[in-house]
Parts: structure tokens; sequence; C-alpha cells
């Protein structure tokens, strides 16, 4: 590590919240993310773009609708099906695993402790809840947050497809091993996933999407060592959407 990657490596540990030394449980900053209203984006908007929202927030809402009429299991034990949240216009889309028990509660993707820390690494790098779109490739919490099972990934994973071709990002970043493997179609776990290039094929439409993957922050805090390393992953993406332009006219 050289001076200047030590300086800021220093600078994201004290964003997080660790100013003094590196604890075992990391401590956070309570922070609340920021949605964007459908209605205030409707009245910022000119009339072609209001056209544009409009149907872009019927077409959500019918995804949404589609979702419902699942068959998961998951349905039948969760408060709430958890949809997604930030800005839908973004070219940065984020996708983590399932809720857990506040995303249930409120009905809003990472908005717990994880979501928390998440949140947090991301400001980092200056993106929020303004400038990019979170959900999860599960909907519904799976009972004391476990794993969620092959079978309700795959009972979902066309609907996060479909929400992938809706969003059309140009950046999707996976959080967590089980995101990433299933959007990845891959075996590999996190470990080997993170740090390296990967695209996300859909090819019933010929849609190719640059994609990174990074720890879960529920990993994070049971492995706070870590965190070096997701400082990198998250160094190498600010460049990637630096380069390609990515958050330009947001
Ligand atoms: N973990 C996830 O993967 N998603 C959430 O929404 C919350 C915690």
């Amino acid at each position: 590590m050289n001076v200047k990657n030590i300086k800021s490596f220093i600078e994201f540990y004290k964003f997080l919240g660790i100013t003094d030394c590196v604890l075992q449980y990391p401590r956070i900053q309570l922070t609340s993310g920021l949605k964007i209203k459908s209605t205030s984006d409707l009245n910022r908007a000119s009339k072609e773009n209001r056209k544009k929202i409009r149907s872009m927030i019927q077409k959500l809402d019918g995804l949404k609708s589609e979702i419902k009429e699942l068959d998961c299991n998951l349905k039948e034990v969760a408060t709430n099906l958890v949809f997604s949240d930030g800005n839908h216009k973004s070219k940065i889309m984020i996708l983590g695993e399932a809720p857990g028990a506040n995303e249930d509660i409120e009905g809003k993707p990472f908005v717990g402790d994880a979501g928390k820390l998440l949140d947090k690494m991301l400001n980092y790098i200056g993106l929020n809840r303004k400038n990019f779109y979170i959900s999860n490739i599960v909907f519904w919490r799976p009972p004391g947050n476990r794993t969620p099972n092959e079978k309700e990934i795959s009972t979902c994973l066309p609907m996060t497809k479909k929400h992938i071709r809706l969003i059309k990002p140009r950046l999707l970043i996976f959080v967590g091993s089980i995101a990433a493997k299933s959007l990845l179609s891959s075996k590999d776990g996190i470990t080997k996933l993170r740090g390296k290039e990967h695209f996300y094929i859909d090819d019933e439409i010929n849609l190719k999407i640059p994609a990174r993957a990074i720890f879960h922050p529920a990993y994070l805090f049971r492995n706070p060592i870590e965190k070096k390393r997701t400082w990198e992953d998250l160094l190498e993406i600010d460049e990637h959407i630096k380069k390609e332009g990515i958050l330009k006219n947001e």
C-alpha cells in the first residue's frame, strides 16, 4: 500500500465511523436512506420526461403486481413484499440477497444495520439513494433471516431479470455471494467473484451489462478485516463509474 492509498484507506475507515482503531464490531452512525418521491420527480421534469417517468412507474408497479402473484412459500410468513428503493432513473442498480427483519417491517430494502453500513460504504464513493437504485433477488424475508433456498431463488429470479430489463442499468453491483452467484450463473463464492470485472448476460434480449460483486455488509460485521478488500473494490467501482461517465446528467 503506498502513502496515497494509506491516506484514502484511513479516510474510508473514518467514513465508516472508525476513528481510533479497528474494532471487532464497527461503530455505525445511523443515517436513513433518501427516497426519490415519484410526485416531486414529476413536478421537476419536462413534459416529455414526465411521460417517461409515468410510464416507468407504471411498468414498475406492474412488475410489483406480478411479483405479488408468485408462488413463493416466503410470502406466507413475511409481513411485507420488499421491492425497491432509490432512484429508478439511475444507471446504477444494486442487488442484494433477501430482506431481513427491518426490511420486512418497512417494506424497503437495506434499511437495517447491514443496509446502513452499505449506505455508508457507497456514500464514500459518492453513491446514495438519490443516484442509485436498489433491490434484492428475493422479495420476501426468509424466516429467521436464513439464506434463501434454491427454489425460492429460482422462483424470484425471472422477476429480477425483468427488473433489470426495465431499469437498464449501465452498472450492476451485486451485494454478497447469493446475489452474485445467482446473477452471474457462477458456482464461485464471493471471495473469488469480488475484485473482478463481470458481465450480467441476458441472452433473450441480447443484454450485456458490466457488473461487480462486493462482500455483503452482514459478512463485514462478522469479518471486519475484509473491509480493506471492500475499500479496494469500491475504489475500482468509483473509477469505472467515472471512466464510463455513468453518473453524468444525474
Ligand atoms: N440483506 C440483504 O441482502 N438485503 C436487504 O434488503 C437487507 C439485508
